[in-house]
């Protein structure tokens, strides 16, 4: 800020400060012609919003592999503080382009990512995030625009959104809009739209005095196409999305507010000690040196808020919210008043153009609105008082109850040793300090019911090793609490593996605390049902897949086998590997299911029989990779059909947990097995997993074969599983 430096900055790295340095120089030299032009001629500042992302700020909280510098979100805030000093409205722009690129790094698809990212980076995109509506401000689940699905795949919008930074020039937007009204908040989506396209229409209406660099403006969409890799929040997740992001946002507000002032601050007092009146400069008179000092003070508390709830939204806590919302409530309070102090001090000539008091004037009152109201933000202090000192917190979902003496109870699928030592399972209310720690309390919305829970549910085999166990080897939801600065609460997650259900109480239950290294968010794309349709299953099949390119499988290749072809990994393997160009056999022992298969994309159907009993060492070399989810006679046969250098990827023991094989294969035709294992696969790989599934499964390809059961259907449906009386998925949904 005017090159002094910050007594903020100590704690700061010599990278971090030099960016912050070179964010004021940009402001000083390249803001100043803006800041100088009158409240109502300032055109959008596009263009200097484009050499700033060439400069990298657009990309200061992206993560680094992403193409960003990875900075925490304070460093965001500092730098909007920083330009905000220049000028309140470009700050406000430029803000909301790197949101939109920060929002596209973490939740956009792969496709996105790749569309999208190095552009909005560089400046050849700029972009804004439209939530508001003529009709809908703060009352956000009030929204009226429709996404509606188009035939087959894709996204058909409509409506209006109103108060879109950057929408008078700029190339995206990410639209949010209700997919089902019946549910509300929950039919929330947001996606990327092209304001380039012929179905959008910007409605710019005169720009807003004060505010023009901001290129505020509404958007008409009619008929508008959305991809499905262009679904940035699936539904369900928009709406937590949203307001996960508001306490940056009202933060911003703060700290911009906090720039603002400072200039505005600066310039009164260079005017007061200059200027002369009775002989001296106008600072010694005492009743304009306290103003002025009140202000100063004004300016460091916006500052310490400001401050304080960056570093707590950086720390993920719970406290963020209201602390925002302090930041927020105080820089529209104390800010217009604290410009006009120093308006006052410059006279009447305050408001000549050349000084930019006038716009601070309008910016001031403009921030009392932006980001929600001080209304809005007492709302937030009051609910954060009641969170902290109120005696019995809130109920959130059904069954979700609250005992004076016992706080919170989640229903859960509980099981029990009984006297005879034998497995009882029975639905109970557990209160939230029996659950396990962790340091993620998470809101389950859906698990899934797979062949180990019902062997735990029943007691068939010894899968549970302590009791009491809530069983369900995995589940999707969203974040509540977390002590984790990873997660945040709103958070969209999964969790399979890591013994839940086995040694770790599990999913089948309205809630559960698990430790954030086990954490996976929900990719982009995917909703908490669909996670769970793929399930363990499926995300093992995607493990089985990538084992076998890691070991040079292509297509071009030849022919991949997948043995236990019916089963859960065995049909998202077909139709993984057929998606991606593979030529397929399904080896089943269900013929009649043949047409099945060849749906999903098989193109050979094999009988297993022809696999499972013992066979030669050594046989025609037939596949050039495999999926094998049987193990015993049919892993050995298998691999003794590999042509030269082939891999096999085992997952499974359908068949059995022996390998009755030689050794000729991997010795005489330098075949490799690659044991694939889904519970403690690192979690690099499993986000891998997740997020390739998101991107390359087929969307209706589950839908036929999941079936949904409510958390009390589950205990009677485990003895018909284990028999093989039930095909397909079984998602589970918690409350209900
Ligand atoms: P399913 O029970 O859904 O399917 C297994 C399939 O194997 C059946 O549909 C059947 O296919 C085939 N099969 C069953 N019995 C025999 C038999 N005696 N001989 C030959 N084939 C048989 O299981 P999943 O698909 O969910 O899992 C497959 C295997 O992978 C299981 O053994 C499971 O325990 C294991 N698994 C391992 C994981 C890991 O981390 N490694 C993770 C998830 C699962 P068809 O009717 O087409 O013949």
């Amino acid at each position: 800020m005017n090159g002094r430096q910050d007594d903020r900055d100590a704690g700061l790295g010599e990278d971090a400060r030099a960016l912050l340095r070179g964010v004021a120089a940009f402001a000083h030299s390249e803001l100043g012609p803006l800041a100088a032009a009158g409240c109502g001629e300032q055109p959008w500042a596009g263009d200097l919003i484009r050499q700033a992302c060439r400069r990298g700020y657009a990309g200061i909280e992206v993560p680094a592999g992403e193409g960003g510098l990875g900075l925490p979100y304070r460093m965001r805030a500092r730098v909007a503080e920083t330009l905000a000093a220049a000028d309140f409205a470009f700050a406000f722009a430029f803000i909301n382009q790197h949101n939109v690129a920060l929002r596209i790094a973490e939740h956009g698809s792969a496709a996105a990512r790749a569309r999208y990212l190095p552009g909005l980076l560089t400046g050849a995109l700029i972009g804004g995030t439209a939530m508001s509506e003529p009709r809908a401000g703060s009352d956000f689940a009030a929204i009226a625009t429709r996404a509606r699905r188009s035939e087959g795949a894709g996204w058909i919008l409509d409506g209006e959104k109103a108060w879109v930074a950057n929408a008078a020039g700029g190339e995206l937007a990410l639209v949010f809009a209700q997919t089902d009204p019946a549910r509300g908040p929950a039919g929330i989506a947001c996606f990327i739209v092209d304001l380039r396209a012929p179905q959008c229409e910007r409605v710019a209406g005169a720009p807003l005095e004060g505010l023009g660099a901001a290129g505020i403006a509404g958007i008409r969409l009619t008929g508008y196409r959305a991809e499905d890799s262009d679904v940035l929040y699936a539904p369900g997740q928009g709406f937590a999305m949203a307001l996960a992001g508001v306490n940056k946002a009202r933060t911003h507000i703060a700290a911009m507010a906090a720039g603002l002032l400072d200039s505005a601050l600066r310039l009164a007092v260079r005017h007061a000690s200059t200027r002369q009146a009775f002989g001296r400069p106008i600072i010694e008179q005492q009743g304009l040196r306290w103003s002025l000092a009140d202000v100063s003070m004004r300016l460091q508390i916006l500052r310490m808020l400001a401050d304080r709830a960056a570093g707590l939204i950086d720390a993920g806590s719970d406290e963020a919210v209201p602390a925002a919302a302090m930041a927020k409530k105080y820089a529209g309070e104390e800010c217009l008043d604290a410009v006009s102090a120093c308006v006052q001090v410059l006279g009447a000539g305050g408001l000549l153009p050349a000084h930019g008091m006038a716009r601070r004037l309008l910016a001031a009152k403009a921030l009392c609105f932006a980001d929600g109201t001080t209304e809005m933000m007492n709302e937030r202090i009051a609910a954060g008082l009641a969170a902290r000192f109120a005696t019995a917190p809130q109920a959130t979902a059904p069954g979700v109850s609250v005992d004076g003496e016992r706080g919170v109870q989640y229903r859960a699928l509980k099981l029990t040793r009984g006297e005879d030592g034998g497995t009882q399972a029975g639905l109970e209310q557990i209160a939230e300090d029996e659950l396990p720690d962790g340091e993620v309390l998470v809101d389950v919305a859906y698990s899934s019911l797979n062949y180990k829970d019902a062997l735990a549910i029943t007691g068939k085999s010894p899968v549970v090793r302590s009791f009491p166990m809530v069983p369900g080897i995995d589940f999707a939801g969203t974040v509540r609490h977390s002590a984790d600065p990873r997660f945040k609460p709103g958070d969209a997650v999964l969790l399979n593996g890591w013994g839940l259900g086995e040694t770790r109480w599990g999913g089948l239950a309205q809630a559960a605390r698990v430790p954030a290294d086990w954490l996976l968010r929900l990719p982009a794309g995917m909703d908490p049902r669909r996670a769970m349709a793929i399930g363990t299953a499926g995300y093992t099949a995607m493990l089985c897949v990538m084992a076998l390119e890691r070991h040079n499988a292509t297509p071009e290749g030849g022919p991949v086998l997948v043995t236990g072809a019916n089963g859960g990994v065995g049909t998202v393997a077909i139709a993984l590997l057929a998606g991606r160009g593979y030529t397929v056999t399904a080896s089943t022992g269900r013929p009649q299911e043949a047409d099945y298969l060849r749906g999903l994309g098989a193109s050979g159907i094999l009988d297993r029989a022809t696999l499972s009993g013992p066979g030669k060492p050594l046989q025609k070399e037939a596949w050039a990779a495999a999926v094998d989810c049987v193990g015993s006679h049919t892993l050995a046969n298998v691999l003794a059909g590999m042509r030269y250098g082939a891999p096999v990827a085992a997952c499974g023991l359908a068949q059995g947990m022996d390998l009755p094989a030689t050794v000729a294969p991997f010795i005489l035709r330098g075949v490799t097995l690659v044991g694939v294992d889904s519970v403690y696969a690192p979690m690099g790989l499993r986000a891998e997993a997740w997020r390739r599934l998101a991107d390359e499964l087929p969307q209706g390809m589950l839908e036929a074969n999941t079936r949904e059961l409510g958390l009390s259907e589950i205990a009677a449906a485990a003895v018909p599983l284990l028999e093989g009386r039930i095909r397909g998925r079984i998602v589970v949904d918690v409350n209900r």
